[in-house]
């Protein structure tokens, strides 16, 4: 697979920084680690690895970039290196291409369901897309066009200035987990969700709706 070894310096990094076992997926176990917890520069230059030496393969229908060291998966989501906030990384034999090759892939309509840190929020439902004239800060909406069936679609909350550092650009982006159009918190499992996610007007996230013999 890749080429590239990682160097002494990040080799060293990701053995004595601990990850954090995702519990928000259980069925795709995988750890991370977040930008804001270790060294920037470090966590910076891995992520510039595993992009330059990574090889191209699929998590269902996204193609991300991954990197293979010693049975170990490394990847980020692929926003911009300054605005990406967790690597994660997996076995190998946890990978979607060789779950799909050993017939061992989850029942997907559960992954959605289950616990999601913020950090991850920020990272899978927040961007930032840039134009000729301006930065975007943009939130995933989510809409149901039948029980098993979510659509996402991107919205621009916000538009900032082109010269608008990284830090600003992330904090705004972790502004809108507070904003009441986008996220809410479960009164039941105190799990923060995507609107979308949530049963109805309750107050309570889909989940928890489930437990109380609502069928999605
Ligand atoms: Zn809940």
């Amino acid at each position: 697979m890749a080429t590239a070894r990682l160097p002494s310096p990040l080799r060293e990094f990701i053995d004595s920084e601990e990850w954090t076992f995702a519990k928000t997926m259980p069925e795709w176990p995988h750890e991370y680690l977040v930008r804001d917890r270790v060294d920037t520069k470090l966590f910076e230059s891995l992520m510039r690895h595993i992009r330059e030496h990574g090889i191209e393969g699929h998590f269902y229908n996204s193609v991300l970039t991954y990197f293979a060291e010693d049975g170990l998966l490394y990847w980020t989501m692929g926003d911009p290196i300054e605005e990406t906030i967790i690597i994660n990384r997996c076995s190998e034999e946890e990978s979607y291409e060789n779950r799909l090759k050993n017939g061992t892939l989850p029942d997907d309509n559960h992954s959605q369901k289950t616990k999601i840190t913020d950090d991850e929020l920020i990272q899978e439902f927040t961007r930032k897309m840039r134009s000729k004239d301006k930065i975007s800060i943009q939130v995933m909406s989510i809409t149901w066009s039948g029980p098993q069936n979510p659509k996402s679609h991107w919205h621009t909350e916000l538009n900032l200035p082109l010269e608008t550092n990284s830090e600003t650009i992330r904090m705004e982006r972790k502004k809108l987990l507070s904003n009441p159009k986008y996220f809410a918190t479960c009164e039941e499992c105190h799990q923060r969700n995507p609107i979308g996610w949530m049963h109805g007007e309750d107050g309570i996230c889909q989940s928890c709706a489930e437990n109380h013999g609502v069928v999605y």
